[in-house]
């Protein structure tokens, strides 16, 4: 890093399941600098160690843990605000920080569907970012994480798009309980058990990855005409969802020719050296019975989707299975990401201070 100082960041939701995530990957972040933490009113006013019902494997950050939790809404100095807030409160609140002039990135579904938002895998639609320059949420910005399967499946998705054309999918998820929040599912409901339901989740899948690998144009952004059928489960894993997925390319492609795409496929934040960018986003795994979530979420520091068991499918021409970290890639590290290529782009105008992290921005 140059001599700019790092850039001062809070979490919002820090006491949550990603929120834990985004104290934990902060803890050593060379750009960014966490300066407050902020919760409901249940945690607000105690100190983050006592309010935080810590769930990751390791230790909480000592100076987190001596952080006093402060309400969500008052006034925050940071430049950047982390949202992992709960969606039923995170839209208004999300959009008057903006206003207030902080860019803010967030892991909740409220603004992501938005026209002038974008919908951020910096991997493969970094050049969304220019819709930034067009929103009107006053001197600030909202950037947005896509949900948590989507990620892994835009990830797998993105370079059979590009080479190939993506025409149909059909997903089933297996999602881990730590996407379900905290205390997400009771144990009676998912030891022993699989739960084929998670309220919004299909058509969130359904819809999301359209924007995503959609085209930047006048402004905005045409949706890639992909028909997406998803069907979505809670497993009893805690980490790493795994999605099953049938595909129909618009052209003939031989499984060589797919693996290599998978295999060659890098993107902006890779190129760029970013810090949470994984050496590479999509690994490839020949074991007959892998991905499997234990064995491949923290692939990349959980930034690596492993992608494994292509074959042909008898009903949409291909399927392959892939497993990814929901709350690292699919969340928080997403998060860390999409802010990070932000500075690197110049693409919010109020982190333009902050030129001596984008060294290795491109010229744009
Ligand atoms: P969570 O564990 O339930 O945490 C929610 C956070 O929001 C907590 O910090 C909570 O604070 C705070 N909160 C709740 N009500 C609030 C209010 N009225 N005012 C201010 N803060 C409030 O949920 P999560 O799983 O971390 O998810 C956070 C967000 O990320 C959600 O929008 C979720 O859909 C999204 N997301 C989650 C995942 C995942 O894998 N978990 C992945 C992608 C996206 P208290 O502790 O004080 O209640």
């Amino acid at each position: 890093m140059s001599g700019m100082g790092k850039i001062p960041v809070a979490v919002l939701g820090a006491t949550g399941s990603v929120g834990q995530r985004m104290v934990a990957l902060l803890e050593r972040h060379p750009w960014f600098r966490l300066g407050s933490v902020t919760a409901s009113d249940r945690s607000a006013e105690r100190a983050y160690g006592e309010a935080a019902r810590w769930v990751l494997p390791t230790p909480m950050p000592e100076e987190a843990a001596g952080m006093e939790v402060r309400a969500t809404g008052p006034a925050l100095e940071e430049a950047v605000l982390f949202s992992a807030l709960d969606a039923s409160v995170a839209g208004s609140i999300e959009t008057d920080y903006a206003s207030r002039g902080h860019c803010v990135v967030s892991n909740a579904r409220n603004h992501r569907m938005d026209p002038q938002v974008p919908l951020l895998v910096p991997e493969v639609n970094p050049d969304h970012l220019d819709l930034v320059a067009g929103q009107s949420f006053g001197g600030g910005a909202i950037i947005t994480n896509p949900n948590c399967s989507t990620i892994g499946l835009a990830l797998a998705l993105a370079p059979l798009h590009d080479a190939f054309g993506v025409e149909r999918i059909h997903v089933v998820t297996l999602q881990a309980i730590s996407g379900a929040g905290i205390p997400g599912v009771s144990s009676l409901q998912i030891i022993d058990n699989v739960v084929p339901f998670i309220p919004g989740e299909e058509e969130r899948i359904e819809t999301e990855p359209l924007k995503i690998l959609g085209q930047l144009e006048d402004g905005g952004i045409t949706p890639a005409s992909i028909t997406v059928s998803a069907q979505c489960n809670r497993v009893p894993v805690v980490d790493g969802h795994t999605l099953c997925v049938s595909v129909t390319l618009g052209r003939e492609a031989s499984a060589e020719a797919i693996l290599g795409a998978w295999e060659s496929f890098r993107g902006e934040p890779t190129a760029l050296g970013l810090p949470s960018a994984p050496p590479r986003p999509i690994v490839y795994v020949d074991e007959p019975d892998h991905p499997q979530p234990r064995i491949h979420r923290d692939l990349g520091n959980g930034m690596s989707a492993a992608v494994g068991r292509l074959r042909p499918c008898p009903l949409l021409g291909w399927k392959f299975v892939t497993t990814s970290h929901n709350t690292v890639r699919g969340a928080a590290g997403g998060a860390l990401l999409c802010a990070e290529l932000a500075v690197a782009r110049r693409a919010v105008v109020g982190l333009r201070d902050f030129d001596g992290h984008a060294g290795a921005a491109p010229a744009n």
